[in-house]
């Protein structure tokens, strides 16, 4: 368990034999034993990279959020499966959160799924990465599909139900 500030801890766990790594809320038990809550993200390994991939342009993104006067749109950064990466002038967070298509419809909603850290757990979550890679070794060896070569063109990532959830099935 790391903690990165408050309650929120990155636990590192597996699930049908698949590494998960989960940023979430944790409450105290009345035996004083840290409980696992429902508020927060689980991620695998193919969403995890994506978010340190992009760590320089989510830097880039809270800064102008910071210096922002105007209130821009929404910035977002997609890390596959529907789970998104967004800002928010409001709340000065970084909020990783599950996405879903309303089916028929073209719509797609935040749910509650999802974690906003302050920039401050930002900050150390980040620094917190080398210690999240050494406990998954398995992520050495795992190419997260967006570095792929069939997605170095624009076709090969629309036709990834990775990279492009929310596609109409053909
Ligand atoms: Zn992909």
């Amino acid at each position: 368990m790391l903690p990165i500030g408050g309650n929120i801890f990155v636990v590192v766990n597996e699930w049908h034999e698949k590494v998960l790594i989960h940023i979430r809320n944790y409450e105290k038990n009345s035996a004083d034993t840290y409980v696992s809550t429902k508020k927060g993200i689980a991620l695998d390994l193919n969403q995890l990279q994506p978010l340190e991939i992009y760590v320089n342009e989510i830097k880039e993104a809270i800064s102008q959020m910071i210096d922002d006067v105007t209130g821009g749109p929404e910035m977002t950064f997609h890390l596959g499966r529907g789970v998104f990466v967004s800002f928010n002038k409001t709340y000065p967070t970084v909020d990783v959160r599950q996405r879903w298509k309303i089916p028929e419809t073209n719509q797609i909603v935040s749910t509650k799924k999802g974690i906003s850290l302050t920039y401050a757990k930002w900050e150390t979550l980040k620094g917190n990465f080398p210690d999240v890679r050494e406990s998954v070794p398995a992520i050495e060896n795992t190419t997260p599909c967006i570095l792929s070569e069939d997605h170095q063109n624009q076709g090969g990532m629309l036709m990834c139900s990775h990279c492009n959830p929310f596609a109409e099935p053909l």
